[in-house]
């Protein structure tokens, strides 16, 4: 069960700042993948805390299951495809120009209106997105 590159991803996604790198598996991970305490355990991450039998009694450890990962990774894309979208329209749009008309001023118009409700739709999916992943958040 490796769910190491989706979590990166997802998370990378969402500009986490400090991702320390584990000791033992030289991966990095958010501070919240590791677990607390000096010594053996100074540093470590809670995958490599578990396969090395260093939690302390009681202690859960907070992974993500394959399942939780993918979820929470088709949630970010679904809420970033229309600014992906709207960049590689712009994108696209200023290197071919108006080379074929009437179909670069359909494009240019399309692009207005995906330029004009991307921010309006960010913004009022906010409270929907946020209790989705709080909802995926362990
Ligand atoms: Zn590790």
């Amino acid at each position: 069960m490796h769910t190491t590159a989706v979590l990166n991803t997802s998370l990378s996604m969402v500009g986490s700042s400090i991702m320390p790198t584990c000791r033992m598996c030289t991966q990095n991970y958010p501070v919240n993948q590791f677990v607390k305490g000096n010594g053996p355990r100074y540093l470590v991450c809670a995958r490599c805390a578990v396969e090395h039998d260093m939690m302390a009694p009681g202690e859960t450890p907070i992974l993500y299951s394959d399942e939780v990962a993918r979820a929470r990774l088709s949630l970010f894309s679904r809420r970033y495809r229309p600014w992906v979208l709207m960049i590689l329209g712009w994108t696209l749009f200023l290197t071919m120009g108006r080379s074929i008309p009437p179909w670069s001023t359909l494009f240019l118009i399309v692009l207005i209106i995906l330029t004009l409700t991307t921010p309006v739709r960010h913004l009022m999916t906010r409270t929907k997105f946020n209790s989705e992943l709080s909802r995926l958040s362990p």
